[in-house]
């Protein structure tokens, strides 16, 4: 018992343990543990945040998607999803809808549409980041060449975010095609990092065939690569998947690994993520008090906000929704946070 204490302790001296320590810190938790390691979290993250929560614009450009991820609802074999794609133009409207809302980042994430070329983002890009020099432009689109990484850069975009999903060979096979491989979305995260992006990665948690040792080596990798952002959420189930019947992650184990995260790697960007709003009204305030610093509202058009599903009763209304920022704010100010209206970039 003493002993996970100790562990957290050191983890919060020495931000690293051993991939062991680190399967004891998971496999061992009890209430009374991710209290401990909440107050740790949300002290370090007051240190260098302060009570600010940073709110990002998010944009789902695109569900239409050639890859086949098992666990996702937008996967090109599921053929009950409504497809739909936003054009150039919605997309800058969605834009100046949320400038005006006061939102200083904007997320464009899509499924690996092939419509979505180089030089239709970068004509894109350029123009958001003409009309509004002062927010940044962040990317989550998933695996592309580091020739067109690099163009994306070069044409402005700040930030990218692809999750790793899983740091362990064989469980990403059994998430994911044969075509998409562990070795690939590593060489993607290493190449973005490379070329100067500010980059996420991330994984669900409660994910089918997980087991603590994987997220032990989840957590070492996080630890190695430093990202300047992490997306961790809930794994919840999508009735048109191959995973329809498997349970979904848990709200307080997502909270305990975003305490744990905060501690491996104090100045992160971690989002209490639209999957933690889902499964519990309160599960956003919950990862905020659990060391969680960023949420990222829906700015998608709201005709097509229901079709972005990549799980059942995804939430994009009430706080979830860019217009609603006052009821987000409202939220924030009743735990004793408030939203920052800026870029919101890391604090190195
Ligand atoms: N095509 C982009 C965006 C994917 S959607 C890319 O590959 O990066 C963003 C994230 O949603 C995914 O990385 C995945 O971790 C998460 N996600 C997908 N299906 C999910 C599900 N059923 N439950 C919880 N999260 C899911």
């Amino acid at each position: 018992m003493n002993h996970i204490f100790s562990l957290i302790d050191k983890l919060e001296r020495e931000h690293s343990l051993s991939l062991s320590e680190y399967e004891y810190l998971i496999s061992n938790r009890t209430d009374e543990t991710a209290q401990y390691i909440a107050e740790k979290a949300v002290r370090i993250r007051k240190s260098i945040y302060s009570n600010k929560v940073y709110i990002r614009g998010l944009i789902e450009i695109s569900n239409i998607c050639k890859n086949d991820c098992l666990y996702c609802g937008i996967r090109c074999s599921n053929h009950t999803c409504d497809r739909y794609r936003l054009s150039p133009e919605q997309i800058l409207q969605c834009c100046y809808d949320g400038y005006k809302l006061g939102f200083r980042t904007f997320v464009m994430q899509g499924g690996e549409d092939p419509y979505f070329t180089d030089e239709l983002l970068c004509e894109l890009i350029g123009n958001i980041k003409k009309a509004y020099p002062d927010c940044a432009v962040t990317l989550s689109l998933g695996e592309r060449d580091r020739a067109s990484y690099q163009r994306l850069f070069d044409a402005g975009a700040d930030r990218y975010l692809l999750r790793h999903e899983t740091a362990d060979t064989l469980h990403y096979s059994k998430l994911h095609p044969k075509e998409l491989t562990l070795a690939n979305r590593m060489r993607c995260l290493r190449d973005l990092k490379d070329i100067g992006f500010q980059t996420g990665c991330g994984f669900m948690v409660g994910s089918p065939y997980q087991t603590p040792r994987y997220i032990a080596e989840d957590l070492q990798f996080i630890e190695q690569f430093k990202p300047d952002m992490c997306g961790i959420g809930p794994f919840i189930p999508h009735k048109d998947t191959p995973f329809r019947d498997y349970p979904a992650g848990s709200v307080d184990f997502t909270c305990y690994l975003l305490s744990i995260i905060r501690l491996l790697h104090p100045p992160v960007l971690l989002p209490a993520t639209t999957a933690l709003g889902t499964l519990e009204p309160n599960g956003r305030e919950k990862g905020i008090l659990s060391g969680a610093n960023v949420v990222m509202p829906n700015l998608s058009p709201t005709d097509v906000r229901s079709k972005y599903m990549l799980y059942n009763n995804k939430l994009s209304s009430g706080g979830e929704s860019a217009q609603h920022i006052k009821e987000l704010a409202d939220r924030m100010e009743a735990i004793g946070y408030q939203i920052a209206m800026t870029r919101g970039d890391i604090k190195l």
